[in-house]
């Protein structure tokens, strides 16, 4: 089914209502129009941070490559090992990391070993060198009760990663971890999705730009930089687009060449109901867009459809708004069209330290402050001022104190989730 077939589906539920469309409703409704793009390209280790895989990696080899040693040490039999008493045992030579003993461990032997050396032939236990004791002759003498099993301080081949296992799957995002662990495999280039194309603009005639001084009534374009900063963090190709006046050609042509040239469009302000509001009916002409107004606070207006082959998102201008409606849903989406496999942000439970004031009937994004508390339970302060224009709130909060639909307003005590900025703004 295309995205157009979706739309008319949905404006033809008799549950739908663009006046008061809920959170969820429009999250799953975005999701299902969704299909990650197909271009893939291949690239060294050092430049996929950030990226999507491709295809599944499959291990070629066992990781470690050999049984060896987790401490410095001496590798022995541990049939040898006499149970509650000392064993004295003759050493026959060094296991280096990188440097393996050649030769056999044979009864009443041992071999001096350090953490990461191949454990010699015949030797089965590691005994640390903190329980034993050097002779003055080539003998070494193991203290009581040094080791209890056979295996103890041995690292086995293949323990971290067999060989022809799935080591991670299409979709995964590389970070350090993956980096590391692909590194571990021996893998030089990759296969990762291409980046997504994001072109983006700002609308409205009070913008002026940045580096300008600032004419009487009109404002800084705040929006454009921390969409663009919101674009970079999940490594995004961001094409910025500018601030274009509220004068209908000139946004049909920016969508236009926006559309052409990019995955996504995003454009900032201008999809509420307002006098100087055109792009409401240049969508029409352009593509087929639903407006929500969602049943949330702040960031009420979303405007979300296709124009041509690319996906649009047209956000509130309001810079609160702007941010939290990105992080609510386009965030998901651009993921998802970038091939990765997204899992919800996480919720935490936290207890409010102040009152907040909330009408039923919507959920709420409120920013606050979340810490722990000497006994470990996290607390969270609801910024002073919740206004949709206070984009400070935002650089001031570190998370999103989420409030569902039915809740009313709570008193400082109760028990809310909170959504951490960390790993999500960046
Ligand atoms: P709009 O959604 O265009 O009606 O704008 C709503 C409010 O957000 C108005 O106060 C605008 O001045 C403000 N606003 C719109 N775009 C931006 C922007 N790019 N940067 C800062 N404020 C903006
Ligand atoms: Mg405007």
């Amino acid at each position: 089914m295309t995205t157009y077939d979706l739309m008319k589906q949905l404006a033809g539920a008799e549950d739908y209502d663009p006046n008061s469309m809920r959170v969820e409703r429009a999250r799953e409704f975005i999701r299902k129009t969704l299909a990650p793009v197909c271009g893939n390209e291949m690239l060294s280790l050092k430049d996929v941070f950030g990226r999507v895989l491709f295809e599944d990696i499959v291990s070629p080899l066992n990781v470690p490559g050999h049984d060896n040693s987790a401490m410095d040490g001496y590798a022995l039999r541990f049939a040898d090992i006499n149970s509650g008493g000392e064993t004295t045992l003759k050493c026959i030579g060094e296991s280096f990391a990188g440097h393996a003993f050649h030769g056999t461990v044979r009864h009443g032997e041992c071999v001096r070993i350090f953490t990461g050396a191949v454990m010699p032939e015949g030797a089965d236990t590691v005994v640390m060198q903190e329980h034993s004791a050097k002779g003055n002759d080539d003998t070494v003498t193991m203290a009581a009760d040094a080791v209890t099993a056979a295996g103890q301080n041995r690292r086995f081949a293949g323990e971290d990663i067999q060989k022809g296992a799935i080591v991670f799957k299409r979709g995964q995002r590389i970070g350090a971890p993956e980096l590391g662990v692909l590194a571990s495999l021996g893998v030089a280039e990759v296969a990762v999705f291409r980046r997504l194309r994001v072109a983006f603009f700002s609308t409205g005639d009070e913008l002026t730009p940045i580096g300008a001084p600032l004419p009487e009534g009109k404002i800084y374009d705040s929006n454009r930089y921390s969409l663009y900063g919101m674009l970079n963090h999940l490594g995004m190709e961001a094409m910025d687009l500018g601030a274009v006046p509220d004068v209908p050609e000139r946004i049909e042509n920016t969508l236009k060449t926006a559309a052409q040239n990019a995955d996504v469009v995003i454009s900032i302000g201008g999809v509420s109901v307002g006098a100087a509001d055109f792009i409401r009916s240049l969508l029409d002409k352009l593509g087929q867009v639903l407006f929500w107004k969602l049943a949330m606070k702040p960031g009420k207006p979303l405007a979300y459809g296709m124009i041509g082959d690319a996906h649009f998102f047209g956000l509130p201008g309001n810079p609160v708004s702007a941010m939290v409606t990105f992080y609510q849903f386009v965030r998901e989406a651009l993921l998802i069209l970038q091939g990765q496999a997204v899992a919800s942000p996480l919720l935490l439970p936290a207890v409010l330290t102040a009152p907040v004031k909330k009408a039923a009937g919507r959920v709420e994004f409120q920013r606050g402050v979340c810490e722990a508390r000497d006994d470990g339970c996290l607390v969270v302060t609801p910024a002073p001022e919740q206004g949709s224009g206070i984009l400070s709130s935002m650089a001031k909060a570190n998370c999103f104190i989420v409030l569902p639909l039915e809740a009313g307003k709570l008193a400082a005590g109760e028990t809310v989730n909170v959504q951490l900025f960390s790993g999500l703004v960046g």
